[in-house]
């Protein structure tokens, strides 16, 4: 508990952050007037920021600094996560104003040709076209923004053909234990979940919500990613400031997931300017000792790659048949490894834990267990809206059987969780601030899923067993990692849960993160209810439960 200092003095550091992102936005790009006095030195800068609780910055004229940091960008005296200063805008953490809209007016790569290689298949399509650039644009100057610790050039041109080729190898559909899939085929056509907006029964009403949870933009899905993840990871051990910075430098992943929900320009350049302020904030606390090389260089290489892959969009989603069936898929963490941006949650946590890194080795058990929980709880929807980024869904074998495969996945996800979790203190408040993202964000519906679903009566009303059951070892194991860890429990009364309300949790949650004894027993509670295997199949299991409502916006945050 190093961070004790931090602990006691949250509000100055968030008012500082708070101080800095005004005067940031206060300032306009091109202001190089510097009539506050002469440009400071990146170690007149750096000084100010030694502080700890970041209350010393709120003494000084924060527009002076920022105009001078520019400077000092602009003239590449400060490095952005590699071994040179960018020397591009696409390279350049702070100065890429990215949007990862383009105009495209093709149906899509598909059906995909037998034996497609990456090469043949790029070129029709504008979206696909501009990631495949941009991978080697970036590749090429890697030294200008990867420490390459935990992310490589070959990952992120893994991850690209990964992507642009998921559509390829379509596998025949699987049978169940309902019967083989020619007498199954329309079942599974017809699959339905909810759609992915803010429910006005369940969720917070909004304007309240912003007050509980408050971001510039004031987009749910956006600052339920930020608070119930990136901010949680820190478990309330983090610098409140620290952390908001954090969430707020992720708006490039954003972004790339939800700019078509994210609504208009002006929103769009609100986030960029929010999070070249906040990425400028935590390069000061770099420059200034307080965040590690370690920790601020892979912000950027997990933001740098994740940009790329956020230009993809699949063109063909409406021509493509509906219905449980795989497609080609080289591994769980192929793109996932990147695109699941759990580096965020990483940082928080690291910074929270006073500097504590993981191994790439570790890193990599957490994005797969992250992986699992992620496509697992968005497979129904993912299914409906034939979104095939989803590895559960691609993964799915054609001379299988569907309840074997999706109880396997419920094992695998148990089993990964509870190994993350014992791997080091950063895997495991991340993985609990995953469950927290799970249950808490509205777009995952998951409340309305858990009491929403019917046992299928028809063509069978007859349940097979699922090994991943609440008895099996694996539920047990993961309960046994996180007691050896001593989180705790808020009991059931008071803990979260998959079948409490939203609303009900959003005002809960806000009293129990201001202190890292509640808020770890929060996060841990989370991860019981959500990785609950009963719950998890009533999720998943699309096989004897299914959910019949009000679609509605179907098309909300594809
Ligand atoms: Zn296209
Ligand atoms: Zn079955």
């Amino acid at each position: 508990m190093g961070n004790f200092a931090a602990l006691t003095d949250r509000g100055v550091g968030l008012d500082a952050y708070l101080a800095w992102v005004s005067a940031w936005l206060a300032t306009p790009a091109q202001d190089d007037t510097h009539d506050e006095g002469p440009i400071m030195t990146v170690d007149e800068m750096a000084k100010i920021f030694q502080d700890k609780i970041l209350g010393n910055l709120l003494k000084y004229n924060i527009k002076h600094i920022i105009t001078s940091f520019c400077y000092r960008i602009d003239a590449q005296e400060i490095l952005l996560g590699g071994r040179v200063a960018p020397s591009c805008n696409e390279t350049n953490i702070i100065k890429h104003r990215y949007d990862p809209k383009t105009e495209c007016t093709c149906d899509g790569i598909y059906p995909v040709p037998p034996g497609a290689t990456l090469e043949s298949v790029f070129q029709g399509c504008t979206a696909v076209k501009k990631m495949v650039d941009m991978a080697s644009l970036v590749n090429d100057k890697e030294d200008e923004w990867n420490p390459q610790h935990l992310f490589t050039a070959e990952d992120l041109r893994n991850a690209v053909a990964e992507l642009a080729l998921c559509n390829a190898d379509e596998q025949p559909r699987p049978g169940s234990c309902l019967g083989p899939a020619s007498a199954t085929y329309l079942l599974f056509d017809s699959i339905q979940a909810p759609d992915r907006c803010p429910s006005p029964t369940v969720d917070t009403e909004l304007s309240v919500f912003h007050q509980l949870y408050p971001t510039n933009e004031q987009i749910k899905i956006l600052a339920d990613a930020k608070y119930f993840f990136a901010i949680a990871c820190g478990g309330t051990l983090c610098d409140e400031g620290l952390a908001k910075a954090i969430a707020d430098s992720g708006n490039n992943v954003l972004i790339a997931d939800y700019c078509e929900a994210a609504g208009n320009d002006e929103t769009i350049l609100l986030l960029q300017d929010v999070g070249a302020a906040a990425m400028a904030f935590l390069k000061l606390c770099n420059l200034a000792g307080v965040i590690s090389d370690w920790q601020f260089d892979n912000t950027v290489a997990m933001i740098i790659q994740f940009q790329v892959l956020g230009y993809y969009r699949d063109h063909s989603r409406a021509r493509r048949p509906q219905g449980v069936y795989g497609s080609r898929m080289t591994g769980t963490l192929a793109h996932r490894y990147i695109d699941l941006a759990v580096y965020i949650g990483v940082l928080t946590a690291s910074i929270g834990l006073g500097g504590e890194q993981i191994t790439r080795e570790q890193y990599e058990i957490l994005a797969e267990s992250s992986c699992y929980i992620n496509d697992l709880i968005d497979f129904r929807s993912d299914t409906m809206r034939r979104v095939r980024e989803n590895v559960i869904l691609r993964g799915i074998p054609g001379d299988g059987n569907l309840c074997r495969y999706l109880d396997d996945c419920i094992s695998s996800c148990l089993r990964l969780a509870a190994e993350a979790i014992r791997s080091s203190p950063v895997s495991a408040l991340v993985v609990m601030g995953f469950c927290n993202w799970g249950i808490m964000g509205s777009h995952h519906k998951l409340y309305e899923l858990f009491h929403g679903v019917t046992k299928r009566k028809d063509p069978n009303p007859s349940m097979c067993e699922y090994i991943s059951g609440a008895s099996s070892s694996h539920y047990q194991n993961l309960l046994d990692a996180l007691d050896s860890r001593g989180y705790g429990t808020l009991g059931e009364e008071n803990g979260p849960s998959v079948a409490k309300r939203r609303s009900d949790m959003d005002i809960l949650y806000h009293v129990y993160r201001t202190s890292p004894g509640t808020q770890m027993a929060w996060l841990a509670d989370c991860t019981r209810s959500l990785l609950h295997p009963d719950t998890l199949r009533k999720i998943v299991d699309v096989v004897h439960f299914e959910w019949r409502g009000q679609t509605g916006d179907v098309e909300y945050c594809p």
